[in-house]
């Protein structure tokens, strides 16, 4: 069996681990193995831009779950963000925007309004909002306190070879030698192309558009999502930044409406934007920036190879709507890093497919559960089918006022619990559901979920017995 510590190789470009990508997901990997003595090499091909308090906020932001900042914590990365800046959120709404079929008249979203408080769930917060840059930066701080990982940047990986070990090639000739390499390298990643991982690809019909805006009014606490027929509208709070409210706002609609709003100019479009979202939108009174991305979603047919594994957007990316991404990346690190810490700790062999088998078993359903639920969400909302509408209202509503169970669904669509509950039903893929009758099947799927004792309750339960969290 080879050294395990890698402590007794002269070769000092050998590492137990390498890592391509120092994005959030590779770097939480890096800080959470060099934590436990485990001797790391992270390449990424850019540093993230140091941090200034008066910076205006990034376009690229992600709402984390309390499991992420969980991580976090554990690897001593967030007392860093906590020193930078980050929005909390305490209450969470979704909602659809609904139209009278007679009148035309837009219908009081309170009717179909289902919402989640902090407070009403014994929690201090249901969440934050984190400039992804802000997370890699107190992530990369975390890493320079650590004497067993070495972030290498700018790095460009131009060759791997899995033959005897891992050995990883730079543009600029260096090479690196390991017993695992992880591919962190995000949606498009190398080391997945090079390693022969097969993707199931499945583009979105619709487009996001991400808008930074500067807005009046008291500082909100809340994130919401209005659904209307040609996509999601959603707000997500910022941090103050000199006094002044910030906020994210995501547009998400067929390509071509998104490419004719991204050509308007800023003042006409701040007015199309503040007519279109829904009321709950505070005045908006400058837009700072803005962004469109395709929706796609990815995965991996296996998340492991020869001594190479995937995790992050690397081994999956979903459709944002629920902003899951990252939240799911996060609970990659704690499953894959809890296996390969506990193999080294039995002696075994860390990068043994038996190891990398474990790691997928766990974490491939769960990340397909969210991609199938998100599909539905996608499928069911958007688009004006007169029954699938009337479904969807239905399973809203009744969400909304009488089911835990479907609350239940939409807390785990919006990343307040992380592990599929085991008394639920699992959710096949919405193919099969709508194989036969498309109706009666997708209210089946929102009805017949149980009924559950108490929000709270439940909350403590499920926050309390995760399977895969340590
Ligand atoms: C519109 C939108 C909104 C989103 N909102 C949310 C949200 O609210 N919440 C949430 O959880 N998620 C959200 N996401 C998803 C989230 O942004 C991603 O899941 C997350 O960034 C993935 O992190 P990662 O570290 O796996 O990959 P990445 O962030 O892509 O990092 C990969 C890193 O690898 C480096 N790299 C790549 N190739 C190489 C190479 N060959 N050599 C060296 N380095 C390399 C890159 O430079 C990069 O730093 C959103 C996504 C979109 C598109």
């Amino acid at each position: 069996m080879a050294n395990n510590t890698g402590s007794e190789t002269p070769n000092t470009n050998h590492f137990d681990v390498l890592i391509v990508g120092g994005g959030m997901v590779g770097s939480a990997i890096a800080c959470r193995l060099g934590q436990v003595g485990m001797k790391v090499a992270v390449f990424d091909r850019f540093s993230p831009q140091a941090f200034d308090a008066h910076q205006q906020p990034d376009l690229r932001v992600s709402a984390l779950s309390p499991t992420s900042i969980d991580l976090l914590q554990k690897v001593n990365a967030w007392k860093n963000i906590e020193a930078m800046r980050y929005a909390p959120y305490q209450r969470m709404a979704v909602w659809e925007k609904l139209y009278h079929p007679m009148t035309g008249a837009e219908i009081p979203t309170n009717l179909n309004r289902t919402e989640f408080d902090a407070e009403e769930l014994g929690e201090p917060l249901l969440g934050v909002i984190v400039e992804n840059r802000i997370t890699q930066l107190a992530l990369h701080q975390r890493i320079a306190e650590l004497d067993t990982v070495e972030l290498i940047v700018p790095a460009e990986v131009s060759e791997i070879d899995v033959a005897q070990g891992v050995k990883v090639t730079l543009a600029d000739g260096r090479v690196f030698s390991g017993e695992l390499l992880v591919g962190a390298d995000g949606a498009n990643s190398l080391v997945k192309q090079w390693s022969g991982i097969e993707t199931d690809t499945k583009p979105y019909d619709q487009h996001a558009l991400v808008v930074t805006v500067k807005y009046t009014g008291r500082q909100e606490d809340i994130t919401w999502q209005g659904f209307t027929s040609t996509g999601p509208e959603a707000f997500l709070p910022l941090p103050d930044i000199d006094g002044e409210h910030y906020g994210s706002l995501v547009w998400y609609n067929t390509p071509e409406n998104i490419d004719a709003l991204s050509l308007l100019n800023d003042e006409p479009f701040r007015k199309k934007l503040q007519r279109s979202f829904p009321d709950e939108l505070p005045e908006v009174t400058e837009v700072l920036e803005r962004g469109s991305f395709p929706l796609i979603r990815r995965h991996a047919e296996t998340y492991y190879g020869n001594r190479v594994v995937l995790a992050g957007d690397a081994a999956h990316t979903i459709n944002p709507l629920a902003g899951q991404g990252v939240n799911l990346g996060f609970q990659d690190v704690l499953t894959l890093t809890s296996k390969i810490i506990d193999a080294r700790d039995r002696c075994d062999d860390f990068w043994s497919e038996s190891v990398l088998e474990s790691y997928q078993q766990v974490r491939r359903p769960q990340n397909g559960m969210m991609m199938r639920i998100m599909d539905i969400f996608y499928h069911t909302f958007s688009n004006d089918i007169a029954p699938i509408k009337l479904a969807r209202n239905l399973g809203l509503t009744v969400a909304g006022r009488f089911a835990f169970g479907q609350k239940l669904v939409m807390k785990y669509a919006m990343g307040l619990v992380h592990v599929w509950p085991e008394n639920l039903p699992a959710v096949p893929a919405l193919s099969e559901i709508l194989a036969s009758s498309p109706l009666e099947n997708v209210k089946a799927q929102f009805s017949k979920l149980p009924d559950m004792p108490s929000p709270k309750s439940l909350w403590q339960q499920l926050k309390g017995g995760p399977s895969d969290r340590e």
